[in-house]
């Protein structure tokens, strides 16, 4: 997809069919090689003004998409370009909804026992496999551990759910890691899938 500047970051132009095209195609492919996902909306940008690894962690992403209308706004009145929406929402549950049992998913994020809740509705709603999960509520100096854990799990999409900046450094780190396939930054999804 083309890539645009807004606001000195990275911003794709990609409708969410074609966004979902190329997930699914990291995804799945094999050999597979490491691809981080961002869903760009405004508190990413104004955050990351103050964080140099976030900004880091977005321009190292291999997607980058317009997670609602603020992004598409700010690229018709600054780019003169339609940038297509494509939610990490729409985007999480179209993979899943998909390849369902061919997709081995990790869910990481939210309050302890909430990314359960969500694996069982996911697995239970698409088919999915379950390839682990784990709370969103530990250290930075635990990164290493939960991405191992993830690398062992065999997952192929890595959900991230784990607030602004935080889940992309994360993702961004955990790509420099393990050759496990998609890891999608997707803000509060997995608190919406667990209902
Ligand atoms: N979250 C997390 N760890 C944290 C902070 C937040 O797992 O250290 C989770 C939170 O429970 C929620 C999701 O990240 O499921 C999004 O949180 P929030 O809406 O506060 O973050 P934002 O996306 O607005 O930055």
């Amino acid at each position: 997809p083309t890539r645009l500047t807004l606001f000195d970051l990275p911003l794709d132009v990609v409708s969410l069919g074609r966004a979902l095209d190329l997930l699914g195609e990291w995804a799945t492919q094999s050999p597979s090689t490491p691809h981080t996902v961002v869903t760009l909306n405004p508190e990413f940008i104004v955050q990351s003004r103050t964080q140099p690894e976030f900004v880091q962690a977005m321009q190292r992403a291999d997607l980058v998409t317009a997670d609602g209308v603020g992004i598409v706004y700010a690229a018709r009145q600054l780019r003169g370009v339609e940038v297509p929406r494509a939610p990490g929402f729409d985007l999480a549950t179209g993979l899943m909804a998909r390849h369902g049992s061919a997709l081995r998913v990790f869910f990481l994020g939210a309050k302890p026992g909430v990314a359960e809740q969500a694996a069982q509705n996911a697995a239970r709603d698409y088919g999915i496999e379950v390839a682990g999960v784990h709370h969103g509520y530990f250290k930075p100096d635990e990164d290493q551990r939960v991405a191992e854990l993830i690398g062992q799990s065999g997952a192929q999409l890595l959900l991230t759910g784990m607030g602004a900046g935080r889940q992309e450094i994360f993702n961004d780190y955990w790509k420099q890691l393990h050759r496990a396939p998609v890891a999608l930054g997707c803000g509060g999804v997995i608190d919406v899938l667990a209902g």
